[in-house]
């Protein structure tokens, strides 16, 4: 809410509140809830749409190596395992437009991508180039707006209502945060634009690569009504499935429905979507410093039963994951690992460090014994994903580590991790039944996938 007002619904709604109770500080009582709830009424009414943007860098990995190398530029190339030796075990990271052609795309395994195209170029990933071309991005967006939401390594929100005088109309505004990307990192982005981030995120991949497309305000919903269900943030492949059983198809056929209908097919969850379909979401843009976890998670394409694969994509996922703590001066004292089984049964499992960390070294090895230790009973694994939360400054942590007199009492009296989750997880129980798991709860946190 709070976040909503500095998003940009004009200041005078936040003096609003400072005026009233000053001119009518001598109004008490009921009078005093009027002028309050006027105070509402024309915050309400003046209200301006916001604007926001999806910033989505065009098959970024592999965009970078075509750029560091222009003897690969218009070839297919995948980032990823090494098809060849490693017995052609792991799989793509990342597939240039030109792989993409050859049906290659990215969690597929190499030995799949090989088979398709042998010519292509396959190459290993380099974390680190990709994480400092995604840091130069993130500073060129933070120009445009002090509101940047990195949401991955090459997807950004920005709110950036309020910024036509600086920087133009919409459609102004949008080519220049292009310019500036391909200007100083030679690579394109596609960029949508709302006034909200659902209809955004929706946006920006219409017409990719090097798209810029912009929703009307108050044309949300007949905007993303002819679409697929399958384009709804958060319509996983189960609920699509589910919806087209009984025959819905688009965006619109769900939107035009009933609230309740949709509540009764798929309980809370049904709501969200009804809202999104509808072209609402109220989901303010979060800077950096609202941040709560890192994560990173990977779907395998087809569920694997070979732990050392698992293992092995756990150690690529803490490679990027430490490196981006690192760049952003940041440590973690909650590792959670997360596993999804076949037949989307999910679990983590969590462990507080006593001192916060940001290597990969014990990232990797926290992930990984949680992974031996977890007893799947045979199943294969769907997803694996590491989070770090219960973040802290790295400048602050390692000053308490050199700290001489820490007090044991005040250590002691620092709120433990896993009992807070638990009570968030039972407030949300309380709220929304027993549909809320660990992994709903990961998610809210992370703020979609
Ligand atoms: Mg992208």
């Amino acid at each position: 809410m709070d976040r909503n007002a500095v998003a940009g619904t004009i200041p005078a709604s936040q003096k609003d509140e400072g005026i009233f109770p000053t001119v009518f500080s001598l109004t008490i009582g009921i009078g005093a809830i009027y002028m309050f709830r006027l105070g509402f009424s024309i915050r309400g009414a003046i209200r301006m749409p916001r604007l926001i943007l999806h910033v989505d860098m065009d098959a970024f990995y592999t965009s970078i190596e075509q750029h560091d190398n222009p003897a690969i530029r218009g070839r297919p190339v995948v980032v990823g395992a090494d098809p060849r030796g490693g017995l052609g075990r792991g799989v793509v990271s990342a597939a240039s437009y030109e792989a993409r052609a050859f049906g290659i795309h990215s969690a597929m395994p190499i030995s799949q991508a090989y088979r398709r195209c042998p010519g292509a170029v396959f190459l290993p990933p380099r974390s680190e180039r990709y994480a400092e071309v995604s840091d130069r991005i993130m500073r060129i967006l933070g120009g445009f707006t002090p509101l940047v939401e990195p949401i991955s390594i090459d997807e950004a929100y920005l709110d950036c209502t309020g910024t036509e005088n600086l920087f133009g109309k919409p459609a102004e505004l949008g080519a220049r945060i292009k310019e500036a990307v391909r200007g100083e990192t030679g690579l394109t982005a596609s960029v949508g634009m709302a006034t909200n981030k659902s209809v955004a995120k929706i946006a920006s991949d219409l017409q990719k690569p090097d798209g810029l497309v912009i929703c009307e305000p108050g044309r949300e919903r007949e905007f993303i009504a002819p679409l697929p269900i399958g384009r709804l943030w958060g319509a996983g492949k189960k609920t699509v499935k589910e919806l087209e059983s009984r025959g819905f198809r688009t965006i619109g056929d769900i939107a035009s429905l009933p609230l309740s209908r949709m509540e009764g097919l798929l309980g809370r969850w049904g709501e969200h979507l009804w809202l999104l379909a509808n072209g609402m979401d109220e989901r303010p843009v979060c800077d950096d410093s609202e941040r709560k976890s890192y994560s990173e998670e990977i779907t395998f394409d087809t569920d694997t039963g070979d732990a050392a694969l698992v293992e092995r994509v756990l150690f690529e996922i803490a490679d990027r994951l430490s490196y981006k703590l690192r760049s952003d001066g940041v440590k973690g004292r909650t590792i959670t690992l997360k596993i999804r089984l076949e037949g989307f049964e999910t679990h983590t499992r969590s462990a507080t460090m006593s001192e916060p960390v940001n290597d990969m070294a014990a990232i990797r090895k926290t992930a990984v014994r949680h992974f031996r230790e977890f007893d799947r009973a045979g199943r294969r694994v769907r997803l694996v994903g590491i989070r770090l939360s219960n973040l802290e400054d790295a400048a602050d942590a390692s000053e308490r580590q050199l700290g001489l007199f820490e007090e044991r009492g005040a250590d002691d009296s620092r709120p433990d991790s896993e009992s807070e989750a638990e009570r968030v997880l039972d407030r949300m129980r309380e709220r929304f039944g027993g549909k809320v798991t660990r992994a709903t709860l990961l998610k809210g946190l992370d703020d979609g996938e």
